[in-house]
């Protein structure tokens, strides 16, 4: 089989793809259609798919639900402007939301995408303080190894190092980062954990917005899963020193830690959420930012009595009616044990790679497994021994990991556990 084959000379020369060079790019393979679990590329060659398309694809490609869903709201309206106007499609998703999220968050800011839904967390913290005359907080705390998104803001709270960012770093607002939690998930909690951040907290309170963080799943920045514990010590120093606390659950929600959003592992609410990827099943990009009565009130109450952002495709139509279907159709079906089926297989067929020399560590949590490498992994070796074998993996630096869409059947992913290990154990 020659991978090659699926390169367009085009794309090539023209298109500039995610994280890599114009002029001598990684390879991109030409695809022709997805299905269910299977990526087909121009020659026909089939993949497992192992990445959702990065989280987002969670019932799979061309699900005949979601399909549906967008087909009718095409003969409707695919587009509206959202200043002045409203539609069903945005309705309707906003009520499905309210009852899966906590009952605290009770109003939906509609965003385009993970990172600008950042962006407005961000916005909506600092005109939060600036609204009860505390203009001067304007600061974030995060902790290290986290990821939030490749725009500015959302960059700025990234890991300074592993955060794909670090060449920006002179450019970007100056933030504070603290340790991220050594207790594992799975493990002890260790209550010295939380004293950086009480520290940075104590000397920097009268300047700080907001805390952000991915619960429990720490994603791009380096594939860590916490102790909840931390989310629950974090939430009491915020509380305390009237921090607001913004939970990333741009990649966590909708099932993929086994649970349907991650705050729920250490039952902590957040005063402001981000939602996206998989919110459309992954059938375009729309997000979602949610908060409490007490920061809606406060933005709105104070001048300028509105909050200052509107993206030009807000609550765009077709993605509210794609992420309605797709939230009822993960609700509708037994989603947790397909998670924990795809968690306990990969547990099990993972675990051989921890004994390779060149693996540093092997975890699972949820429909997510990580096999890390103690030296990062030649990308474009891997990604074409992974076709030849017939699975869709893209490892990044030392990460090499999978989160496959919970219709997986169990023939499938043990295709790809197999191969994932076989391909690893010969780098
Ligand atoms: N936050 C998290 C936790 C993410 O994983 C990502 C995307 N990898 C983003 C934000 C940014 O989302 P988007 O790529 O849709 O802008």
């Amino acid at each position: 089989m020659f991978p090659e084959k699926n390169i367009d000379p085009f794309d090539a020369a023209h298109l500039w793809h995610p994280y890599t060079s114009a002029t001598a790019p990684l390879p991109a393979y030409k695809v022709r259609e997805a299905r269910g679990c299977r990526i087909i590329l121009e020659d026909g060659t089939e993949l497992i798919e192992g990445m959702s398309s990065w989280w987002c694809a969670i019932h799979g490609y061309n699900h005949p639900v979601l399909n549906a869903a967008v087909e009718s709201q095409l003969g409707k309206m695919s587009h509206v402007m959202f200043g002045g106007l409203t539609h069903g499609p945005a309705i309707e998703l906003g009520k499905l939301l309210l009852g899966i999220l906590p009952e605290q968050l009770t109003r939906i800011f509609y965003a385009d995408s993970g990172s600008v839904a950042v962006e407005v967390a961000m916005k909506m913290a600092v005109q939060y303080h600036y609204a009860l005359g505390r203009p001067e907080r304007t600061d974030f705390v995060t902790i290290r190894s986290g990821y939030h998104g490749d725009t500015w803001n959302a960059m700025s709270v990234c890991d300074p190092v592993t955060g794909m960012h670090s060449l920006f770093g002179s450019a970007l607002p100056v933030r504070y980062f603290v340790p991220s939690p050594s207790s594992r998930f799975y493990g002890e909690w260790d209550p010295s954990d939380i004293a950086p951040l009480e520290k940075v907290i104590e000397e920097r309170r009268d300047t700080l917005a907001a805390l952000i963080l991915e619960p429990v799943v720490q994603g791009a920045g380096g594939m860590r899963f916490y102790h909840p514990e931390y989310l629950r010590q974090a939430a009491r120093l915020c509380r305390e020193n009237g921090i607001l606390l913004i939970f990333d659950e741009i990649a966590t929600g909708f099932g993929r830690t086994g649970k349907l959003f991650a705050w729920e592992h250490a039952g902590v609410v957040p005063d402001i959420m981000c939602i996206g990827k998989s919110l459309t099943g992954g059938y375009m990009t729309l997000s979602a930012v949610l908060t409490t009565d007490s920061v809606a009130h406060a933005v709105s109450e104070n001048p300028p009595y509105a909050f200052m952002h509107g993206p030009t495709f807000m609550a765009n139509p077709l993605a509210c009616a794609v992420a309605r279907a797709s939230v009822e159709l993960l609700l509708s079906k037994d989603w947790q044990s397909e998670v924990k089926a795809i968690e306990a297989q990969m547990r099990e067929e993972l675990a051989p790679a921890a004994s390779l020399p060149q693996v540093e560590e092997v975890r699972v949590l949820g429909a997510i497994g990580v096999i890390q490498t103690r030296e990062p992994v030649d990308m474009a070796r891997l990604q074409r021994r992974f076709i030849e074998e017939g699975i869709w993996v893209r490892p990044f630096g030392k990460l090499v990991y999978i989160m496959p869409p919970y219709i997986i059947c169990p023939e499938d992913l043990s295709h790809l556990t197999s191969s994932l290990v076989k391909i690893v154990s010969e780098i």
